[in-house]
């Protein structure tokens, strides 16, 4: 289930609101316009964990997403030795 994040778009805001608060929501749940805690108006932010559905910075960086945006990672596999591990330019190991 994804994670969205949530801010107080107005004056109003609690301490649960005025930063950023995340909720598990279906994705064809509605967006929350209120905070749970003080009723404040809320928006939803577009993050990437949003985005991604992750809730990680480590799946934002994951090789597969890393080769989507059009990235390449090598890693090191051995003495001057290094494999591709993700995107479609370059070699597919490099060795020194
Ligand atoms: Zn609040």
């Amino acid at each position: 289930m994804p994670i969205y994040e949530y801010q107080a778009s107005g004056e109003r805001n609690c301490p649960h609101c005025k930063e950023r608060f995340e909720v598990f929501q279906s994705m064809s749940a509605a967006p929350l316009k209120k905070c749970p805690e003080c009723g404040a108006s809320v928006q939803r932010v577009f993050s990437a964990t949003a985005i991604h559905g992750a809730g990680s910075t480590a799946d934002v960086l994951s090789n597969k997403n890393l080769a989507a945006k059009g990235f390449t990672k090598y890693q090191k596999a051995g003495d001057g030795h290094y494999e591709k591990v993700a995107g479609d330019k370059g070699p597919q190991v490099i060795k020194k």
